[in-house]
């Protein structure tokens, strides 16, 4: 009689496992928060050096899942900032140069407007201006990236609830006369642009510590790209409906463009810091999706033999400009699982729109 009981148990033990883990495959799992860590310029050379030039253990070696990116834009081979950020935000392929619209330049929804509707709270941390391309993709809405007064505007009137970088210029004594900074007070913004804000706020977060792009890391930009992020996710996840937001190491593409191994590889091992912070944070989280990845590769960077000594590794560069190398993507936390694989780079909004479903 035990016996059976025991048996009967067991069977229905494994029955169990079975259907829960056949659920597990489907997006049941949804994510509560999504924290999306974009390096500008950042391919598969670049996150390499992360392994040779690094005092600490690279982040990237914490992840379980690794995709790759396709990065063309609608209409070039080789993408710009602009459109590989609109690709992320909304989804869509558009030309080079183009801030949340289409080919036919028609305004296109981003996920920010999508999940703000449903209670969720958003933010951006960058190391160039706010209104810079990468950023900008994710609020505004311009025929073109070099729009940078009328994207501060759309900054304004946009849902995000936590920005913190430069382009203070953008916002004051600015040509047509507005006070962006007084319109961010009138709409609950608490502004800062001396230095970082040590605590969180009751009101949302402008913060603007640079009148264009931050310092370089070489220029004592010190821990500002993990402080803001920390401080960003300590604000945000207050919010019991969750929060989205966008981290960019912006200047891994300045190196880039500047064939400079030393200024890409000290942004690099900034951004793979503040990678590990995050990653702690949605460890002991467990509700935090985590995606890192880049819009395109920049400088056809390589970490080559010099002279011929294999024991010996220098930077070197084919271009001065983008490449169309595809570029990794990873991801740990809820649904991470999806990531794997190779695919377009507007999948990555797919996917992020799925995991934060909240129906
Ligand atoms: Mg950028
Ligand atoms: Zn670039």
């Amino acid at each position: 009689m035990l016996k059976r009981i025991v048996r009967r148990n067991f069977l229905l033990l494994i029955i169990l496992c079975i259907s829960t883990s056949v659920l597990s495959q489907e997006p049941q799992k949804k994510s509560k928060n999504i924290i999306l860590l974009i390096g500008d310029g950042m391919g598969l050379s670049e996150i390499s050096s992360s392994l040779y030039f690094n005092d600490n253990p690279s982040s990237f070696l914490r992840f379980n899942t690794v995709g790759l990116s396709m990065t063309s834009s609608s209409k070039e081979l080789i993408t710009d900032s602009a459109a590989g950020a609109t690709a992320f935000a909304s989804g869509i392929k558009t030309y080079n140069g183009a801030i949340g619209v289409d080919e036919q330049m028609n305004p296109v929804e981003t996920l920010v407007e999508l999940i703000s509707k449903k209670g969720v709270v958003t933010g951006l941390v960058s190391t160039s201006s706010v209104v810079h391309a990468t950023p900008a993709a994710f609020y505004a809405h311009q025929e073109s990236r070099r729009m940078y007064d009328a994207i501060a505007e759309d900054l304004v009137k946009s849902d995000i609830d936590f920005f913190a970088g430069g382009g203070l210029q953008y916002f004051q004594n600015r040509a047509d006369g507005k006070n962006l900074i007084k319109a961010l007070r009138d709409r609950n913004f608490q502004v800062e642009t001396e230095k970082l804000p040590q605590k969180i706020s009751e009101k949302k977060q402008a913060i603007l510590l640079a009148a264009d792009g931050m310092p370089k890391m070489s220029e004592n930009r010190g821990n500002f790209l993990t402080n803001a992020t920390m401080l960003a996710i300590g604000q945000l996840s207050k919010n019991p409906e969750g929060f989205f937001l966008m981290v960019e190491g912006s200047q891994i593409d300045w190196g880039g463009h500047a064939n400079d191994g030393e200024y890409l590889i000290n942004e690099l091992i900034d951004f793979d810091k503040t990678i590990g912070a995050v990653l702690d944070f949605a460890k002991k989280n467990g509700e935090t999706l985590v995606i890192v990845t880049a819009d395109h590769e920049t400088g056809g960077f390589s970490l080559s033999a010099n002279e011929g000594n294999y024991n010996k590794i220098i930077a070197s560069f084919s271009t001065t400009g983008h490449t169309a190398t595809m570029v990794p993507v990873f991801a740990q936390g809820p649904g991470e699982g999806h990531f794997g694989g190779i695919y377009q780079n507007t999948n990555i909004f797919f996917l992020m729109k799925r995991l934060f479903n909240r129906n």
